[in-house]
């Protein structure tokens, strides 16, 4: 059947395709072009005799980052040499590979940029073909064009370019940064700025497109062969619970008052990123790794909606989306295809219009289920016929039949 969408297309559709397409690959292409030259820190370039004051510059941390990276104190001199503070030079090899991990490419900034303008225009623009006959409705938003850039985001965005930056740690960061890890507040902010507003102009579009962790479980969850599993929707309530309840902890462990550990980062021990570069350096990551891409081909999304700290922030922020799944509640009959088509419990709550319900990640699943066209992707504002204030009573929709 998918063979069928692209006759289907308006010219003016095959003219949005062939424009996304190029503005995605020019926005690849200044990416390359304006990436700086990798900083080249050999391992070797620091010896213990250095002190942080002089080595923690060179990694673009503070010596604060340093020295919890070296699991001493936060106000650990910084002018003594480190040998004589008892570190080794193994473990300070360790911290410096650990730090320079951390290296954000800029062009993945502009690849995150490139799939979410592609993946707004395939959602508001080009899954549905013009004029399309609700009978044909299997055949709109083909898998295809997502599934591209899920892979895109996983190969490239993910083990080509490695783990930094990404939603997840841009959020970690920020917080990191006001207690003095990193140099600049302003830096991290921006940073973080440019992940929600990529999650506010199309839903949580950098998560559910972009983001390689995130596509990595999509595409697990999505795998044909898998699809006799049983699949749970859990209850977004006790997630969201539990995801928001670890944002504070770590916020309470960050700060110091709890653990008297100022810099100490729980999220460190729970990055399933470092999947993209092989570095487990706990334990506790790779349990991670593990747990969550085995719990993916069962739940929709496990670590995004229990534990992502971006996922926690991005929630909130698709409140404010300027694109998003509407329903039309004039047309919408609860007949439920939207809601069983749904990975989540979010077509549930858009249905029923709850403001807080749980996140969409803008997989468009449920965007060729309806039998009464009431189901639709568009921008916020727009007066579309998927649009009506209120739900209208079982009553006043029998007599609009009549
Ligand atoms: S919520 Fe999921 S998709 Fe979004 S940043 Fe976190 S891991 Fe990535
Ligand atoms: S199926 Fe669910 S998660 Fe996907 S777009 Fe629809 S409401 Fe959002």
């Amino acid at each position: 059947m998918a063979y069928i969408y692209p006759a289907k297309l308006s010219p003016r559709q095959k003219m949005w395709f062939i424009a996304s397409v190029v503005a995605a690959l020019l926005i690849g292409g200044f990416g390359i072009l304006f990436e700086p030259d990798r900083p080249s820190h050999a391992g070797n370039q620091f010896t213990v005799n250095m002190s942080i004051q002089q080595i923690a510059p060179k990694l673009d941390v503070t010596g604060k980052g340093l020295a919890r990276e070296l699991a001493l104190p936060l106000d650990t001199p910084k002018k003594k040499p480190l040998n004589e503070l008892g570190i080794s030079q193994e473990q300070l090899d360790h911290a410096a590979t650990h730090i320079l991990s951390h290296y954000s490419t800029g062009l993945k900034y502009y690849l995150f940029a490139a799939i979410v303008l592609f993946g707004l225009v395939y959602l508001t623009r080009l899954g549905r073909p013009d004029n399309a006959n609700i009978s044909e409705r299997e055949i709109w938003y083909p898998r295809i064009p997502y599934i591209t850039c899920l892979l895109a985001a996983v190969i490239v965005c993910g083990f080509v370019l490695g783990k930094s930056p990404n939603p997840m740690e841009g959020t970690v960061k920020v917080f990191k940064s006001t207690v003095g890890l990193y140099p600049s507040v302003t830096d991290k902010l921006l940073a973080l700025a440019f992940f929600v507003i990529l999650a506010i102009i199309g839903n949580k579009l950098i998560c559910g497109w972009a983001c390689p962790f995130g596509a990595l479980q999509e595409l697990l969850y999505s795998l044909p062969i898998l699809r006799t599993i049983k699949r749970w929707k859990v209850s977004f309530r006790l997630i969201n619970t539990i995801r928001g309840g670890l944002f504070l902890v770590m916020l309470l462990f960050l700060f110091g008052i709890v653990g008297g550990r100022k810099g100490f980062v729980i999220y460190h021990y729970l990055n399933p990123f470092n999947l993209f570069i092989l570095d487990f350096d706990h334990w506790l990551i790779l349990v991670t790794v593990i747990v969550f891409l085995i719990l993916a081909f069962s739940i929709y999304r496990p670590f995004c909606y229990l534990i992502c700290p971006f996922g926690f922030i991005s929630w909130i922020a698709e409140k404010v989306s300027l694109t998003r799944v509407k329903v039309d509640h004039g047309k919408c009959t609860d007949c439920g295809a939207c809601i069983n088509a749904c990975p989540s419990q979010a077509a549930k709550d858009i249905v029923s219009g709850k403001l807080f319900g749980a996140d969409c990640f803008s997989c468009a699943r449920c965007l060729n289920v309806c039998p009464h066209d009431a189901i639709r992707y568009g921008f916020v504002f727009s007066k579309t016929s998927c649009e009506t204030p209120q739900k209208q009573s079982a009553s006043e929709k029998e007599s609009a039949l009549i």
